[in-house]
């Protein structure tokens, strides 16, 4: 960071100095060095009329990062333009380029955004590592004994295990937890994506390119002819995939997919909405995964407070727990969390296993709440409870856990 110091504590002596040519390059080496190590997922250059902003955004926050007067504006969008291959003297239509970075020996992809404003350009860098650790299954947030649950459907040859939830909720994270776990040197192990997120050794990976007319129907028509053993959809998005998904489910192969719904039961009317038999969903669907991201409590400026009065009844009812001898967490922020008071991300998770009950209970046409209320006798943890369980043991705070309840 010495650079970046330098500059803002003799900015007007350094701007008579005429050094930007010089160094505009090591301050955005800077600057992208720095925004990797503290794993952002994008960089802001954000022009004002007397200043330029830069933030990170990390673990989804906004986060203000450094200010540069006025005259660093200019130079700055031009490297960045010269580096992702951009032309430098348009400066009235949006560009967008490309370039790659290499930090600690990790390679990172730079998808870059030029956009006109009042102020001038701003750019919007996106960072995505060219090989992100996965995060192993054990470690996304499930309770033991919902993880043990997922490990038994990962023994399964055949089936349909999927993980839904908005955007934005970790789903193919845990796709690609669950689906490492297999060993891709014995079993043929094939994706089709949208983008290609993650790279994992031997294991076919397809970019889906709706542009030219590949989609997600078209890539699986063609999979299922090279002879899989394990399918990854990067999401069942109409009828199509959703029929030629479940179709490859029941011929053998153990397929993978996300779907954009809120619960874990609501994904069962979602596929019948998308006219696929009640039958067939009972045959191919094993488990379905319904789940948030939420921030973390960062471990190291942690601290309990009494459970509030007003919070007594929900913790009672919900975790079965007695609130007078329990504790929610908060932290104000240290040098481990940027002082956000937040690191990294945790899952917060329901998980349905269909049962032979609850298949009679879809195939005889039984409502959500219905076949909800003997998922939960048999076992599933509803995500609100999950949420507020991990607002008792600390990894979130009761506001997160109240926000994804919602
Ligand atoms: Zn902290």
């Amino acid at each position: 960071m010495a650079l970046l110091d330098t500059l803002q504590k003799e900015g007007d002596m350094l701007i008579a100095g005429g050094f930007e040519e010089d160094r505009i390059p090591e301050v955005l080496d800077e600057i992208f060095t720095e925004a990797i190590r503290r794993h952002s997922s994008d960089i802001h250059f954000k022009p004002l009329e007397d200043k330029l902003l830069v933030y990170f955004r990390i673990d989804g926050q906004m986060l203000p990062f450094k200010e540069f007067e006025k005259l660093y504006h200019h130079p700055i969008v031009a490297r960045i333009k010269i580096l992702s291959g951009l032309k430098i003297d348009e400066h009235r239509l949006p560009q967008d380029g490309k370039s790659t970075f290499a930090v600690d020996e990790k390679e990172v992809d730079l998808r870059v955004s030029v956009l006109p404003t009042s102020f001038g350009e701003k750019v919007v860098i996106r960072l995505l590592e060219k090989s992100p650790n996965l995060v192993s299954l054990s470690d996304l947030g499930m309770l033991p004994n919902i993880l043990m649950k997922v490990q038994k459907h990962l023994q399964a040859t055949y089936g349909m295990i999927l993980a839904v939830g908005p955007t934005g909720s970790g789903k193919s994270t845990s796709l690609f937890s669950m689906i490492s776990t297999f060993d891709a040197t014995t079993k043929n192990i094939s994706t089709l994506e949208d983008p290609i997120e993650y790279r994992i050794p031997n294991v076919t990976q397809t970019q889906i390119n709706t542009e030219i007319g590949f989609d997600f129907s078209d890539g699986l028509r063609t999979l299922v002819r090279q002879d899989p053993d394990i399918i990854m959809v990067g999401e069942i998005r109409d009828q199509k995939t959703a029929s030629l998904g479940i179709e490859s489910a029941l011929t053998g192969h153990l397929v993978f997919s996300t779907l954009h719904t809120n619960t874990a039961v609501g994904t069962i009317t979602r596929l019948l909405n998308m006219n696929i038999d009640r039958y067939l969903i009972t045959a191919a669907v094993k488990l379905i995964i319904s789940q948030r991201l939420s921030r973390k409590i960062c471990n190291f400026c942690r601290e309990q407070y009494a459970i509030p009065k007003p919070y007594y009844d929900l913790i009672q009812t919900e975790v079965g727990i007695n609130p007078e001898n329990s504790f929610f967490y908060k932290s104000k922020g240290c040098e481990h969390c940027n002082k956000t008071g937040y690191k990294g991300r945790i899952g917060l998770f329901e998980v349905l296993e269909l049962s032979p009950t609850i298949e009679e209970m879809i195939v005889s046409g039984k409502s959500d709440q219905e076949i909800e209320k003997q998922a939960v006798k048999e076992g599933m943890i509803p995500l609100r409870k999950d949420a507020l369980y991990k607002a008792v043991t600390g990894d979130i705070t009761i506001e997160e856990a109240l926000r994804v309840m919602t």
